[in-house]
C-alpha cells in the first residue's frame, strides 16, 4: 500500500469533501494543479453554486433571450431556435462571435463584473457575521432551511448604498437560494423599501411628537410612556408609520428586538426592585389599541406591585389570569 493510499484510507480526517477532491484533482492532472483548477474542481461539487446560476439562467438571461426569440423553454431545457437549419460553418462562426463578445466584455469590466458575488462576504466583519448567524439559530431567516442543508450567507437587508446601516439589525442570514432570489430583484424591491421606510402619517402622534428618546437605531425608537402603568414603562415603535405588530418588516422586528434588549438592561441597572417584565403589543381597537402606530409595551414588574400577578398578560380579560 502506498503512503498516499494509507493516508486516504486510514489517516484522512474529513470535515468536508475538500481533501479527497483535491487529491483526486492532483491525481488526474499528472500530479500538479493550479489552485484555481483545484477550486474549480471543488466548485463542481457545490450544488448551491449551480443552483444560484440556475436562478440567473431562468430569471435573467433566459428571460432576455426568450423575449428576443433566440431561445425557447421546454420545462427545464432551453432550445436554441432554428438550430437545425444552421450549417456547421454558421455554428462555428457564432461560437467565435460569442467568444469574442465574452472576451471584449471581460476586458472592459475585468473582475469587477463578479463583485456583486464577492462583496457581501467581504464587507461584513467576522463578529457581525457570527452574531447574525447566532441570532438565526442556524436557519435561513426567510425560508427556515437549516445550515446543514444549505450554506447560509449573511446579507444586508437594506443595501448600504441605499442607506442601510452597518448594524446587526440590518443583516439577515439567508440560504444561498433565498439570497440569489433576492439579489435578482434587488433594484425594484429596494427602491420601494426605501420609500416604505420613510412613511409617516401627519395625523399620528407617534409620527409627529418629538419624544425624548431612551434609545434609537436606524428603524426604531424607544421612549418612556407618558402615562406609565408602572415606573419606567417604555414603548418601542418603528420609525415608519404602520399600525400593528403584523405590519413590521423583518428589519423592523430586528430593530425593535435589539432596542428591547437595551431597554431591559437599562431598567434592570437603574432599578434593582424590577423582577420581571410584561411585554406586549395591542393590535387593533378590539384588543384595546388606542394609538394607531405599532408600539411594543415594555412594562417593568416588581414583586408585590399587584396582589396576585399570576397569569400576567392573561389578565387583559379580567378574572382569566389563573387557569
Ligand atoms: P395602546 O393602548 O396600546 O395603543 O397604548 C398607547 C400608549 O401610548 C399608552 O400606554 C399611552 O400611555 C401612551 N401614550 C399616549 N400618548 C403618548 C405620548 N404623547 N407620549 C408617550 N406615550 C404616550
Ligand atoms: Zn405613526
Amino acid at each position: 500500500m502506498s503512503d498516499l493510499e494509507h493516508f486516504i484510507q486510514n489517516k484522512m480526517s474529513m470535515s468536508h469533501i475538500y481533501q479527497p477532491v483535491m487529491i483526486k484533482k492532483l491525481l488526474t492532472s499528472l500530479g500538479k494543479a493550479h489552485k484555481t483548477e483545484i477550486a474549480q474542481e471543488i466548485l463542481t461539487y457545490d450544488s448551491s453554486q449551480v443552483e444560484y446560476y440556475e436562478k440567473v439562467t431562468n430569471n435573467m438571461v433566459g428571460r432576455v433571450l426568450r423575449s428576443h426569440h433566440i431561445v425557447e423553454k421546454e420545462k427545464n431545457h432551453y432550445i436554441l431556435k432554428d438550430f437545425e437549419v444552421l450549417s456547421p460553418e454558421e455554428v462555428a462562426k457564432s461560437i467565435k462571435l460569442c467568444e469574442a463578445k465574452i472576451e471584449e466584455f471581460t476586458e472592459k469590466r475585468g473582475v469587477a463584473m463578479w463583485e456583486h458575488r464577492r462583496k457581501n462576504r467581504k464587507a461584513i466583519s467576522g463578529s457581525i457575521r457570527y452574531e447574525v448567524l447566532k441570532r438565526a439559530l442556524g436557519r435561513c431567516e426567510l425560508c427556515g432551511i437549516s445550515k446543514e442543508e444549505k450554506a447560509l450567507e449573511v446579507d444586508h437587508i437594506i443595501p448600504k448604498n441605499l442607506g442601510g446601516e452597518d448594524s446587526i439589525n440590518n443583516y439577515q442570514a439567508l440560504c444561498y437560494t433565498c439570497n440569489a432570489n433576492k439579489r435578482d430583484t434587488d433594484n425594484t424591491d429596494f427602491r420601494e423599501l426605501e420609500d416604505l421606510y420613510n412613511m409617516k402619517d401627519s395625523t399620528c402622534i407617534f409620527c409627529s411628537v418629538n419624544f425624548e428618546k431612551v434609545f434609537e437605531n436606524n428603524l426604531a425608537i424607544a421612549f418612556l410612556d407618558k402615562y406609565p402603568v408602572t415606573n419606567l414603562h417604555t414603548l418601542i415603535i418603528p420609525k415608519r408609520h404602520c399600525s400593528t405588530f403584523f405590519d413590521l418588516t423583518q428589519a423592523e422586528l430586528n430593530a425593535t428586538y435589539s432596542l428591547a434588549q437595551k431597554v431591559k438592561e437599562q431598567i434592570i441597572a437603574k432599578d434593582s426592585s424590577v423582577g420581571g417584565f410584561n411585554i406586549g403589543f395591542n393590535a387593533e381597537e378590539a384588543a384595546g389599541q388606542t394609538v394607531n402606530h405599532c408600539h411594543m409595551h415594555i412594562i417593568p414588574r416588581r414583586k408585590g406591585d399587584v396582589e396576585n400577578p399570576i397569569g400576567g398578560i392573561r389578565n387583559i380579560i379580567p378574572g382569566k389570569g389563573q387557569y
